[in-house]
C-alpha cells in the first residue's frame, strides 16, 4: 500500500504557520510517495482561504520544482454546511484542485469547536445533530471526493467523557457510508487523533464497517498544520487498512482517482 498525506495545512490555512516546502521536504524524509496539500476554505468568517492565487502559483511551483522526488498534488479543505450549500457545492468547481475533502467544521454555520455551540444540548444530543448535518450535506453537497475525519465532533464539547456512543449513532453512520459509497466518494483516515488521543478519526470500527458496507474509496492524512507532524503515523493506518481487507489507498489527479 502506499504511503501518502492527503490532508495538509500550511500558512494559507488560518490556523498554520507552516511553510509548504517544509512540509515537501519532511515528506521525502518520510519517504513517502505521494502529498496533497489541503488549506482550509470555510464558509464563516476568519476561515475562508484568504489569496487564492497566490496559494495556488506557490503550490503547483512547488509541486513542479520537486517533482522529480515526490508527487505533489493541490488540494483544499471545504467546511461543507447546508447554510451554505450553493457555495459548498460551487467553491471548488472554480480551481484546478486535484482533490477537495469535505468536512463538517461548522452546523448552520456556527463553529462546533466553540464551547458555545453545545449549550443546551446533552453529548448525545449534540452527536446526533453532527451526524444528521453531516447526511443532509453528504446527501444534498456533491463537490467533493472524500468526507474529512468522520468522527471530528468527539474532540469538543464540555462533555468529561467526549467519545462518540455508537450504539445509538450507528444506523445515521451507516447511512452515510452508504450515500458516500452510492456517490463514488469515499473517506479518510485522519491521523491528528492518534497524536491527540490515541484513536484515528474514524477509528478501526468504523474504517472496518465502512469497508464491509463496500467502501473503497479511501486517502490518509496527518493533518498537519506543523511540518513535524508530516507522515506521522502513516504506517500505522496502513496497517490497520490491510488487516481490514483494503488493497490500496486512492489517490486523485484533477478531481480523478488515479
Ligand atoms: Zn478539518
Ligand atoms: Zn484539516
Amino acid at each position: 500500500m502506499r504511503k501518502i498525506d492527503y490532508h495538509l495545512h500550511t500558512y494559507f490555512s488560518a490556523d498554520s504557520q507552516a511553510n509548504p516546502e517544509q512540509h515537501i521536504l519532511k515528506a521525502i524524509e518520510q519517504q513517502l510517495e505521494e502529498i496533497c496539500f489541503t488549506d482550509h476554505n470555510d464558509f464563516i468568517d476568519g476561515w475562508r482561504l484568504q489569496d487564492i492565487d497566490s496559494y495556488l502559483k506557490e503550490l503547483f511551483a512547488l509541486k513542479e520544482k520537486y517533482k522529480d522526488q515526490i508527487k505533489v498534488k493541490v488540494g483544499i479543505e471545504i467546511g461543507i454546511d447546508m447554510l451554505a450549500q450553493e457555495q459548498s457545492n460551487n467553491y471548488a468547481k472554480q480551481y484546478p484542485f486535484d482533490f477537495v475533502i469535505g468536512s463538517i467544521h461548522t452546523i448552520d454555520l456556527q463553529d462546533i469547536t466553540q464551547p458555545s455551540y453545545f449549550e443546551n444540548m446533552t453529548k448525545d444530543e449534540a452527536h446526533a445533530r453532527y451526524f444528521q448535518a453531516m447526511k443532509d450535506c453528504v446527501t444534498y453537497i456533491d463537490n467533493f471526493d472524500v468526507l474529512g475525519h468522520l468522527d471530528y465532533a468527539r474532540r469538543y464539547g464540555p462533555y468529561e467523557d467526549k467519545t462518540i456512543n455508537y450504539e445509538i449513532h450507528q444506523p445515521i453512520i451507516d447511512e452515510i457510508f452508504k450515500i458516500l459509497i452510492s456517490k463514488g466518494k469515499g473517506i479518510e483516515v485522519n491521523l491528528s487523533g492518534i497524536r491527540q488521543f490515541g484513536q484515528s478519526l474514524p477509528g478501526y470500527n468504523q474504517l472496518k464497517r465502512y469497508y464491509d458496507l463496500g467502501g473503497r474509496i479511501i486517502t490518509i492524512g496527518t493533518d498537519s498544520h506543523d511540518s513535524q507532524y508530516v507522515g506521522m503515523h502513516v504506517d500505522k493506518a496502513i496497517e490497520m487498512l490491510t488487516e481490514i481487507g483494503f488493497e490500496d489507498i486512492t489517490t486523485f489527479t484533477q478531481r480523478q482517482k488515479d
